[in-house]
């Protein structure tokens, strides 16, 4: 039954009572009209208010809607993931739950994908957050193409996009790293586009990012970069700065004993043995570290795994 599936919604819902049930109401005429087969997962991320029962209504009354229940909060990348494992279309949307995505710019995502694009991103070109969020989310684009320049997409955190299913084929996602999915698709080799979408300001519930998570944001995008770029052979970099290390390290001693053996100084008073026997040691550390990092990098592409725990399907 699910074989035949063509496109899958994927939604993170986190206490959004009254938004859930006046998304399904927008989205639902959307994809009908798409006469295409489709699915709807909301991923219901530990929610604390009605938003499972309403959940519950709707995939009672359309066997298309899907609820996966997070025993508790594991944030929006984890509930993504967990979408993405279930999803059976050839083609998945994501969205925001909070009306904040509009569901009537989904097929302006999929005229773009089938002009023969990986992945379709949502700009949202006239966005309708707080200053300061705002603010941040441009400082952090910038940043993210100073690091890394393979993505030229203005506004990778934006929630609604498309993506080809072989995207998502073991993508790992992990802390609030789901804004840089298309980083790391881009980083695999797929080809990532973008769209002008709407964006409306939350009527109800409150947002749930403040600073200490967009931080988090902003370190998993350092964690993000260093993965695409050293994630095959973390030794390249440590051993890189190890083998520097050491070589400056061997220079300075060389020195040092060069001037008490052929010149008769004293070393007591020389701070510069002190670097020197410093760098030699910082040069082994960080070549072991490499090492064991290329061990464990090993180790970890063989390890199934998740970050979280679901409590139910209703599927
Ligand atoms: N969300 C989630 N788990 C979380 C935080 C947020 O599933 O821990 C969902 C939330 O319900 C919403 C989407 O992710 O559908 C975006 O969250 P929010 O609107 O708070 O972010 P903002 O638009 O303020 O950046
Ligand atoms: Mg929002």
């Amino acid at each position: 039954m699910a074989k035949d599936i063509e496109i899958s919604v994927v939604i993170p819902a986190y206490n959004e009572q009254e938004n859930v049930e006046l998304l399904y109401r927008k989205l639902k005429p959307v994809l009908d009209k798409l006469r295409k087969k489709h699915e709807i997962i909301i991923v219901d991320d530990g929610s604390t208010d009605k938003t499972f029962g309403v959940l519950k209504q709707l995939h009672g009354k359309d066997n298309s809607v899907k609820v996966i229940k997070f025993r508790r909060n594991f944030g929006q990348t984890a509930a993504f993931d967990a979408g993405f494992k279930q999803a059976a279309g050839n083609v998945i949307i994501t969205m925001d739950a909070d009306l904040q995505n509009d569901p009537e710019d989904i097929p302006k995502l999929l005229a773009k994908l089938d002009e023969g694009w990986d992945v379709v991103a949502g700009w949202r070109v006239n966005r309708k957050d707080s200053f300061s969020k705002r603010m941040f989310s441009i400082f952090a684009n910038m940043f993210r193409m100073l690091l890394n320049d393979k993505l030229r997409i203005h506004d990778s955190g934006c929630s609604l996009k498309a993506y080809r299913k072989e995207c998502l084929d073991d993508l790992d996602l992990y802390g609030e790293m789901h804004r840089f999915i298309p980083s790391l698709l881009a980083w695999k080799g797929f080809r990532i586009a973008e769209v002008a979408v709407k964006h409306n300001p939350r009527k109800f519930g409150k947002s749930k990012y403040n600073l200490t998570r967009l931080l988090k944001g902003f370190l998993d995008l350092l964690v993000v970069n260093f993965w695409m770029k050293y994630s095959a052979r973390p030794i390249h970099l440590f051993g890189g700065f190890g083998v520097l290390s050491l070589v400056a390290g061997f220079i300075i001693n060389v020195y040092m004993v060069w001037l008490k053996f052929w010149r008769g100084a004293t070393l007591s008073n020389r701070p510069l043995l002190l670097l020197g026997v410093m760098l030699v040691l910082l040069g082994v550390v960080l070549l072991v570290f490499g090492i064991l990092a290329d061990i464990m990098v090993k180790v970890y592409y063989r390890s199934p795994r998740t970050a979280y725990s679901i409590e139910k399907k209703l599927e």
